[in-house]
């Protein structure tokens, strides 16, 4: 409790931003701040153990997610995936749409990230209405990953993501 309330006072709101309505939540103080840095990555990196023993893959969302994922991936002893916004990513890729909180945007994997059968946890800073995180798990369905969890250090709980997330863990 104490280390989540260390992380919770290290997020700040940012009203109307980025459009009207939208209250901002701003990691950039926790980040700052290395205790507390540490101490979320100590909370994921424990539940992940608690919870997990055959990982393959960490992957992480563009672009707040490669802010945990790599670093809890080296925790781990695996591999780290970039789930990434249109457009980044060289070679053959697999795409999936959606709608954003503010907006609409398109998530790419490169297809050989994965083997099917591989097991993959996703990871993000924040889910707001599971649009993003829903779009990860379609992209790894595709290329027929496991997908164990699906991970974030902020749950928006009044915009009900979770309940976007229901066909997957
Ligand atoms: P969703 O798709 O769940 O509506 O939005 C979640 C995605 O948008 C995440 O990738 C997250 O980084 C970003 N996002 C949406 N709202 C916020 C916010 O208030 N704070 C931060 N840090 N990220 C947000």
């Amino acid at each position: 409790q104490q280390k989540r309330r260390l992380i919770r006072e290290r997020i700040r709101d940012f009203p109307d931003f980025p459009s009207p309505g939208i209250i901002f939540r701003d990691i950039s103080p926790m980040l700052k701040d290395p205790v507390a840095f540490k101490t979320a990555i100590d909370l994921l990196e424990s539940y992940i153990k608690a919870s997990h023993q055959d990982i393959d893959y960490i992957a992480g969302l563009d672009s707040r997610g490669f802010l945990f994922g790599p670093v809890l991936a080296q925790r781990l002893g695996v591999g780290f995936l970039l789930v990434r916004k249109k457009g980044k990513l060289p070679g053959s890729t697999e795409s999936v749409s959606y709608a954003l909180e503010y907006g609409k945007a398109e998530l790419e994997v490169q297809k050989d990230a994965v083997k099917p059968g591989q097991k993959v946890i996703i990871v993000d800073d924040l889910l707001a209405t599971g649009g993003t995180m829903r779009a990860a798990c379609e992209l790894m369905t595709k290329l027929q990953a496991d997908i164990l969890d699906c991970l974030v250090l902020i749950e928006l709980t009044f915009l009900k993501g979770v309940e976007a997330l229901k066909p997957f863990p």
